[in-house]
């Protein structure tokens, strides 16, 4: 069996970045991804703050762009989902559903999905007017009225997608001012459609057989009512996709990896980067940078070169 040097778990910026590095080395390089290449990034319309990329190129097609690119380099691509990442020596055996694969090293980038708000009637209508993703299903809402939950640059940069299809959009946010970036928050205020109902949360999504209603309660007065919608778009934050090595590799509480400097885990050998990893910022630049980062030190790390041992994370 083939014993490849960079083994790279997932197809977002992250790993794509890490697929044109790793192969741009000559180092025999294989991503390995369950779905398409792009990852969350092609849930999103426009990329406004990567840097050279302005009006023109939709987020996913950067994406394609990526994938081409590593590809053009020699990374090889396979479609499966992996379970596990057993070390076996001085090689690692990442195991999928469809079979096992051997190498050197790995590069978690298997980045995160979104966050459910965890209310009565959201599972229920999950496809039935709720929904965590705008670009995906805005154009079922044309004309009509939504609201978007939580107060991130998510939230918001949704919110004013959906502005483009539905007559009215809420955006209900917990508290009394909103998290996301500055220029979004002031794009969503002057906004017609928008219409901002703050400190306050949903107890409930409502319906029959599709979405109707949701019950908001202010936090303040604490007075409850009933809010007449046909769709409710939930994007309050993200949790990492780290299941498969929780019980092998150093998480913290919500399960983001804990890596060092050179982007190495709790397992020698096996780097981690992008939105899995517990970070500051999580963006399309970050992920990049960091994908880059992992595989130049996997190079290092298979040529002994990778300094380890004061290690901080062990
Ligand atoms: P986020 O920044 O974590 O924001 C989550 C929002 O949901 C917050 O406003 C939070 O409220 C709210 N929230 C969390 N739990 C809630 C609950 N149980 N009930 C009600 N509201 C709740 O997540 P995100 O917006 O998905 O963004 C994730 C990361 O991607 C961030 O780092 C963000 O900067 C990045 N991102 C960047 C862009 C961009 O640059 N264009 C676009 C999208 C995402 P509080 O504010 O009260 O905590």
């Amino acid at each position: 069996m083939e014993v490849y040097d960079v083994m790279i778990i997932g197809g977002g910026p992250a790993g794509l970045s890490a697929g044109l590095y790793a192969s741009r080395s000559r180092l025999r390089t294989l991503l390995i991804e369950k779905d398409r290449t792009g990852g969350q990034v092609n849930t999103t319309e426009d990329l406004e703050n990567y840097p050279g990329i302005m009006d023109g190129i939709k987020a996913s097609q950067l994406m394609e762009r990526m994938t081409e690119q590593a590809k053009n380099f020699g990374t090889a691509f396979i479609k499966d989902k992996v379970t596990d990442i057993i070390p076996e020596g001085n090689i690692k055996v990442v195991k999928g559903e469809k079979g096992d694969y051997r190498g050197k090293t790995v590069i978690i980038a298997t980045g995160a999905t979104p966050r459910m708000l965890g209310v009565k009637g959201e599972k229920e209508f999950t496809g039935k007017g709720v929904s965590y993703c705008a670009t995906c299903d805005a154009n079922f809402f044309v004309d009509l009225d939504v609201a978007v939950v939580g107060g991130g640059d998510s939230a918001i940069e949704e919110a004013l997608y959906l502005t483009k299809f539905a007559e009215k959009v809420y955006v209900i946010h917990r508290r009394d001012r909103l998290r996301a970036t500055g220029s979004l928050q002031e794009r969503a205020k002057r906004n017609n459609k928008i219409h901002f109902i703050l400190n306050t949360v949903v107890s409930e999504i409502k319906g029959d057989g599709i979405v109707e209603k949701i019950t908001i309660r202010n936090k303040k007065t604490g007075e409850e009512k009933d809010l007449k919608i046909d769709g409710v778009f939930i994007f309050v934050g993200t949790q990492p996709i780290s299941d498969f090595v929780k019980d092998v590799i150093k998480t913290d509480d919500e399960g983001y990896i804990i890596t060092d400097e050179f982007m190495m885990t709790s397992m020698e050998g096996v780097f981690a980067a992008g939105d899995v990893r517990k970070k500051f910022l999580r963006q399309v630049i970050t992920a990049a940078a960091e994908g880059a980062i992992a595989a130049t030190a996997a190079e290092k790390y298979i040529n002994g070169e990778l300094k380890t041992e004061k290690r901080e994370v062990s």
